[in-house]
Order: C-alpha cells, then structure tokens, then sequence
C-alpha cells in the first residue's frame, strides 16, 4: 500500500503541484500551507476558509503529521520548558524551550534514538528507533508555539539524533522552517549540531544554506575522540576538520566546536593546548558544555574551577570561548534523559532492530 503524502512535509511548490493534480485551485494550496506553518494548525477542522469539502477530501487523501503532548514539564530556576511527545506511530521524542534576552530557542530532535554510539550520551544507548520527517521536526517548534504562546526566533538540531543521519528531511525542515511563505525563520538563527560525518558537512557545504554548523569535537586528538565517540573510528578527526573548513569556506558562516568536558579525561591543560592549536585555522568557536553526567556512565563533570581554567587556557591561546549554561536543571536532568526515563517507565527500552542500528553505520571495534 503505498503511504499518503505527508502534507506538512511538503514545500508549497509541491503542494501547489498535488492540488493541481488533485483538480483543485492553486491558490487553496497557499491557504492551506500558512494553515500548517504560519498559523500552525493541528487539523483541517481549523482551516475554516476552506470548504467542509475540501477539507475532508484533504483528510482522506492525505496525512497529516501532528505531535501529541505527553507531558510539559517548566523550570522553576530560568522557566525553561521540556517537552515529550508522542510521534503518530508512538516514539517519544523530547524538545527543549530556553528563554534568552535574545530570544527564545527551541531544541529539537531530528531522530527517535540515535545509532551514533557516543559514550556520554544519554540519547543513544537505546539505538535509533527512526529518522524523524521534515514535518515532526517542524511539527515540535510548531507544538511549542502554540502551547507556550512563545514566538520561537531560534532553534538548535540538538536534541535526540544525528542530523545528517536524517540528511533529506533535515535540508528539507531547514527549507520550509526558512520559507518565506512559513515561519520565515532566518537561517542564521538555525543551528545544526553534528557528530561529525564528514562527507554529510561537505554535502551540505553544497546546499548553500546559511545556517550554522556546530561540531561535536570532544577531543583534541583522534585517539581520545575515539574513545569518546565511536564514529571517529570511521571520520578521522582531521578528515571532520577539513569538512568543516570546506563548509566555512562555501557558506561564510563561523563555525562553533561543542567540547564536552570530562573530569579526567579530556580537561587538562595539555588538551586545552592541543585542542588550541588544533582547531586555530578555523577560526571557530567553542562552546564548552560540562558533562552531564548521565546514570549508566561513571563520566564526572570538572568542578567550576576546572572548567573556567579550561577556558582560560583556551582564550589566552587566542580561542574564542563560552561555557554552556545550564538551562531548567530542575527539570530532569541532562539531555534525553527525560525520554529515556520515559520510555524506561513505560517499558519501551527500545527494539532489537534499534540496538542493532549501530551496525549499518560504525565499523567494527
Ligand atoms: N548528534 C548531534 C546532536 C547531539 S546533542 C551531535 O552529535 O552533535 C548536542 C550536543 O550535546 C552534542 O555536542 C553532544 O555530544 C552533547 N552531549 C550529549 N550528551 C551529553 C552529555 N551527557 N553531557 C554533555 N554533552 C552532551
């Protein structure tokens, strides 16, 4: 049987194609998508231009990808919000409100799980259940509008999942999120975190998009990045770097370095050395994050001090350097662990498939 097109998912001019086939104005195709994205509607039901005919054609013959909110939870400490939804086929996913004098920025998640295998994080250990669709990654910055009355002015690819795991549905979320026809959110307020694969960053390169690339470096060596992160066994971290200067070079935009800092094992003064020298071509940022440390690893977060001597050590080397702050740490914890909690309560630990997503994309150990 084949799938009925997933609306939200669809640029206008495809939209305007499908009603033109479907024998419709090209025209109602332009109301219907500001319903989906700039009024961000829930069901046809609301598309109250519409005729009740239209309308249930529309249902019939196409799918239309909402999320369902399955808990809110607000920060007593900064008012962030962290969100779990259920996907239309029942994944959780979680998505992330932080409130900045610049404005609001949602996380979002680009995947069900992730088959990326990094050992700090919380999101992986249950594997990638599914790569989520343009419009479920549309749909929780359009969730959160509406729920939180907030206007959203930038959003970060953060959340559970590899991004350019999920390459076509991520470039096609970047398009119709920057549409000027949708939210008309500027690429330069998109930011798009990645583990580093590296022929992906150059693919990207390619789009000419001007989002914001930002790499998970972790490390100032390819031995200790692979002992981080399992996906450095197949993109030597010279081979990442060099993509990401590739993607500077084509898009202009200043890359940011993500470097989280492990008490032991990646904070001394000689990584910061390292890590310095490494990435001063590029010209990047780096924002340090301390671990999170999650329950089933033993990783530990470097006190204060530690990691305000990082950054020191760093600036004083030339980087230009921030420290994450930690939003809405009243609100269960690191990042995915309120899905992870989730899904443990509910008995939903994942799929013998998902643990063995790992296969199709790391090498062997
Ligand atoms: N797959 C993408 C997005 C992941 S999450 C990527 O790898 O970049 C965004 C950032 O949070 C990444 O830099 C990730 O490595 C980091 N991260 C994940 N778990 C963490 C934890 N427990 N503590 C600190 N940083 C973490």
């Amino acid at each position: 049987m084949q799938m009925k097109p997933d609306i939200k998912s669809m640029t206008l001019p495809e939209l305007e194609a499908y009603f033109l086939e479907l024998g419709e104005k090209k025209f109602r195709a332009k109301q219907v998508y500001s319903w989906l994205h700039q009024k961000q509607a829930e069901s046809y039901e609301e598309m109250t231009n519409l005729s009740a005919a239209l309308r249930s054609r529309l249902a019939e013959t196409t799918q239309l990808r909402t999320l369902k909110p399955l808990e809110v939870l607000t920060s007593q400490v900064d008012g962030t919000q962290k969100f779990l939804f259920a996907l239309p086929d029942g994944p959780v996913i979680e998505s992330v409100l932080m409130k900045y004098q610049f404005g609001n920025s949602v996380c979002i998640s680009s995947q069900a799980g992730c088959r990326m295998g990094c050992r700090f994080c919380a999101s992986t250990i249950g594997g990638r259940i599914r790569d989520l669709t343009a419009s479920e990654m549309l749909d929780q910055i359009y969730r959160i509008t509406r729920i939180s009355g907030e206007r959203v002015s930038h959003v970060v690819v953060m959340g559970t999942g590899e991004p350019l795991d999920n390459y076509d549905q991520l470039v096609r979320f970047i398009r119709i999120l920057s549409g000027e026809d949708g939210l008309n959110l500027s690429q330069r307020n998109i930011t798009v975190s990645t583990c580093g694969l590296a022929e992906k960053i150059e693919e990207l390169a390619k789009e000419k998009l001007q989002i914001t690339l930002a790499l998970s470096l972790h490390a100032s060596n390819q031995k200790k990045r692979e002992a981080l992160m399992p996906i450095a066994r197949k993109y030597d971290i010279h081979q990442v770097l060099e993509s990401c200067r590739i993607y500077q070079e084509s898009t202009g935009r200043r890359l940011t370095f993500e470097y989280s800092l492990v008490a032991g094992v990646n904070d001394t003064d000689e990584d910061a050395r390292e890590l310095a020298a490494l990435i001063r071509p590029l010209h990047g940022h780096v924002n340090l994050i301390p671990v999170n440390p999650i329950r089933e690893r033993d990783y530990v977060r470097p006190d204060r001090r530690a990691v305000l001597a990082f950054q020191n050590k760093l600036e004083k080397s030339g980087i230009n350097v921030t420290i994450r702050r930690e939003m809405g740490s009243d609100i269960s914890g690191a990042c995915g662990q309120l899905r992870r909690s989730w899904n443990e309560t509910h008995g939903e630990t994942g799929s013998p498939e998902a643990a063995a997503s790992r296969a199709d994309v790391l090498p062997e150990e």
